[in-house]
């Protein structure tokens, strides 16, 4: 794992390295048993060079709370290690990141899925979500399901991303409802 963070680190694949103030590589327990991938860093995490910290590691931490996963059981990772950017008013804002990023970021997220070896991958949002079972998809028609991952062998639950639900409220009800079926999902594992 070290060895790969030190590549990573230094990884120019796609544009995104120029805007960029740092790789934020993935951070968590090798033995993690559960997987938890967002999309792309935000602001603060491109700053501290950390994945879900600031306003995402609040959430992270209500999600933890909401389905008592201990930190020592997670690895969390974003399957685009860099910031990417658009320009707002005030500066850049966070966007999206594109299909060509992901494809040229991905080789990252599969070393690390090949090194921690999970048996859960949790997905916040579409954008993990499509990585893993195509892009064509409603995240509507997924979220709180529990999936096989066959090329992973490792089952595979979406959620919707925390974000979404600040800035959709009628969502609050069915993610709490879809942390529910992942706590009952995680004290299951073996
Ligand atoms: S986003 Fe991924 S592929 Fe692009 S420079 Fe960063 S680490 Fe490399």
């Amino acid at each position: 794992m070290d060895e790969l963070r030190k590549q990573l680190s230094a990884c120019n694949d796609c544009d995104l390295c120029h805007s960029r103030t740092q790789v934020v590589c993935g951070c968590g327990e090798s033995s993690a048993r559960i997987f938890l991938i967002g999309e792309a860093p935000g602001g603060e995490e491109d700053k501290l060079g950390y994945p879900f910290v600031g306003k995402a590691g609040h959430q992270l931490d209500q999600f933890l709370a909401a389905t008592a996963i201990n930190r020592d059981q997670l690895y969390i990772t974003n399957i685009v290690k860099c910031r990417p950017t658009t320009d707002g008013k005030r500066g850049p804002i966070n966007r999206k990141p594109s299909l060509f990023e992901i494809a040229l970021c991905c080789r990252w997220l599969e070393q690390e899925l090949a090194l921690i070896k999970p048996q859960l991958i949790v997905t916040l949002g579409a954008v993990p979500l499509g990585y893993f079972i195509g892009r064509d998809l409603r995240l509507s028609d997924y979220h709180g399901r529990i999936l096989l991952n066959e090329q992973e062998k490792t089952l595979l639950f979406p959620l919707y991303h925390p974000a979404a639900v600040i800035y959709n409220k009628g969502l609050n009800d069915v993610y709490q409802q879809d942390l529910k079926i992942l706590r009952e999902l995680v004290n299951k594992l073996s």
